[in-house]
């Protein structure tokens, strides 16, 4: 479902991203992580063409995402993406937030939008919420509106950078539960997170990023339990 083949990537002079090649299949849960700066949030910024990638080939659904004649706007309807802070509307009630992109990207009308918002609402376990603005909610729930609203385009792929660090710990547990859920139920996603215990319940793979290389890809149980390269051990050992 997404194919990095040899994909180099610069700012300027500087490389962020080198020779990555990763595959992702559908249904798949992959979990990134690797120090701060090694190029996580541009590897998923690529798949949603937020950055462009300088040279390599990046498919999407078989869609080539550096083609100029690739529709952005559709291949970005189809990919959700939530991020460490949740960026909703705040003169705009979270039903509102939810309903916004499918009446003006997928021309749903504005009660076909509202129930749709509202089963996602009620999957993320704040439907109560439906009329209260972001700054009335917490940290917890403002990302599980976040969440409810990528949903509510019915991607086939979510993307996740760092949804819970900016989060009370207290809150934390609410958001994985909701995005366990998700990969359950086999939607494919692309999460970068330090937090073990979700990566070790649901990833099919985790990929370790030093310096804008994929130094190691393994399964959970092998890679925190016996991770090949010595700088995943190094920073297992910090991050743990
Ligand atoms: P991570 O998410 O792993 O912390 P990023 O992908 O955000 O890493 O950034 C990787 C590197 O690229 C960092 O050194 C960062 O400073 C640099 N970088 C990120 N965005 C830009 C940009 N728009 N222009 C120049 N350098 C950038
Ligand atoms: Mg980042």
């Amino acid at each position: 479902m997404i194919v990095f083949n040899q994909v180099n990537k610069f700012y300027g002079d500087f490389q962020v991203l080198k020779d990555i090649n990763l595959t992702i299949n559908q249904g798949e849960v992959v979990v990134v992580i690797g120090p701060s700066g090694s190029g996580k949030s541009t590897l998923l910024r690529c798949i949603n063409h937020l950055e462009t990638i300088s040279d390599g080939t990046l498919t999407v659904n078989g869609i080539s995402v550096g083609d100029k004649k690739t529709d952005i706007n559709k291949l970005r309807r189809n990919i959700g993406m939530v991020f460490q802070h949740f960026y909703l509307y705040p003169h705009k009630t979270v039903l509102e937030n939810i309903t916004l992109a499918p009446m003006k990207a997928l021309g749903q009308s504005e009660k076909e939008a509202k129930e749709t918002a509202r089963h996602y609402l009620e999957k993320v376990g704040i439907l109560d919420k439906a009329e209260s603005y972001p700054s009335q909610l917490s940290g917890g729930q403002q990302q599980r509106v976040a969440i409810a609203r990528g949903l509510a385009m019915k991607p086939e792929i979510m993307l996740f950078d760092e949804p819970t660090s900016a989060l009370d710990p207290e809150m934390i547990g609410e958001v994985l539960d909701v995005m366990k859920t998700l990969a359950r139920e086999g939607m494919t996603m692309v999460v970068v997170t330090h937090e073990m215990g979700f990566a070790r319940e649901v990833a099919d793979r985790i990929v370790f990023m030093d310096a804008g290389r994929i130094l190691e890809e393994a399964v959970p149980a092998e890679f925190y339990e016996n991770p090949r390269e010595e700088r995943a051990r190094l920073f297992l050992s910090r991050i743990l």
